[in-house]
């Protein structure tokens, strides 16, 4: 779908994959004006196609735009462009456990303009691809490399938009994660609080069950975080969105007050996180059942295995 100043959105249509052509001076190339979104379609035993909680993509994507100055796609026309997708697509959603189909929903900036202002032509796609098991032979904890000399967000800047540029900001970082043996990094705000991992929230489980997790206006709102807090209060378990600074991290889990420490996404959904590795230390994390048993009923419940009390799916075939 196209949008432009005045024209408002128009020319939605379903094409062939295949490249997209852009002018040398279209504004995303130069000033990063984008955002995107991540989302699966699953097939259920019965063969039929769902997605999970798509509402929330839609609007994350709205908040997404407003703090890039893009237009705000209404969410119905992103719920439309899935379920069109899926019905020309439909056969590339894979059969089997952790398969799906990955959706990448995109807008980005295309008046061809060098002025830095917000572009007045605009172009949002959607493309999907065949997604496989995120661990190939079951979960395994992932390690974690801290981050001491890169920040990801600041205060006031794109950090809860889903935007490129924290990617980019991500990238070194995580060159230095693999140099160090770590899967992950793990980025502090400025006042040493904890903030996320590259493309995934953390979760600290306290000795009480208190499920524990970092509350800031420059982390990323995660739609499987906020699923998975739903279960855990669903099964009785306390919930707190609050500041957990790195020394609280690691001195709870010296202390035995931290019982499990894990990271969630949609692709990965939950991963217990193994080791917490900086410049000068390496621990150890405590590992426990919650994280393994909250993945397994929330996948579960969107690959049909389970009743949704929540109403999360959405069909989208037939
Ligand atoms: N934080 C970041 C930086 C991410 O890229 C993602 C993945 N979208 C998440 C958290 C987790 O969000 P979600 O559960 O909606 O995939």
């Amino acid at each position: 779908i196209c949008w432009s100043v005045g024209g408002g959105w128009h020319r939605p249509r379903v094409q062939p994959y295949g490249p997209i052509s852009l002018d040398p001076a279209a504004a995303v190339l130069h000033y990063g004006q984008e955002i995107f979104e991540g989302i699966k379609a699953y097939r259920h035993a019965d063969g039929s196609i769902h997605t999970f909680r798509p509402d929330q993509n839609g609007r994350r994507l709205q908040r997404s735009a407003r703090r890039l100055a893009l237009p705000e796609l209404p969410v119905s026309y992103f719920l439309q462009s899935i379920r069109e997708l899926v019905a020309v697509d439909g056969a590339w959603v894979p059969n089997g456990d952790d398969q799906s189909l990955y959706l990448r929903p995109f807008m980005f900036a295309k008046e061809a303009f060098l002025g830095v202002r917000p572009a007045h032509k605009v172009a949002y796609y959607l493309i999907a691809s065949p997604a496989g098991a995120y661990f190939k032979g079951g979960v395994q904890p992932v390690s974690i490399w801290l981050s001491e000399d890169y920040a990801r967000a600041a205060k006031g800047g794109t950090g809860s938009a889903k935007t490129g540029g924290n990617y980019a900001a991500s990238l070194l970082p995580q060159s230095e994660a693999y140099e160090n043996e770590c899967d992950q990094v793990v980025f502090l705000d400025p006042e040493g609080n904890v903030e996320e991992l590259g493309g995934m929230n953390v979760v600290f489980v306290m000795k009480d069950g208190t499920l524990v997790t970092p509350q800031s206006e420059s982390i990323l709102e995660g739609i499987t975080r906020d699923s998975i807090l739903q279960l855990a209060v669903d099964r009785g378990h306390k919930v707190e969105g609050r500041a957990i600074s790195l020394a609280q991290w690691r001195e709870g889990v010296a202390s035995g007050d931290i019982v499990e420490v894990f990271a969630c996404g949609t692709a990965a959904v939950v991963t217990p996180i193994g080791v917490l590795k900086g410049k000068d230390f390496f621990d150890v994390q405590p590992s426990g059942p919650l994280a393994l048993s909250l993945r397994e009923e929330l996948t579960d419940i969107q690959y049909g295995r389970r009743e949704d009390r929540h109403g999360w799916l959405v069909r989208l075939d037939g």
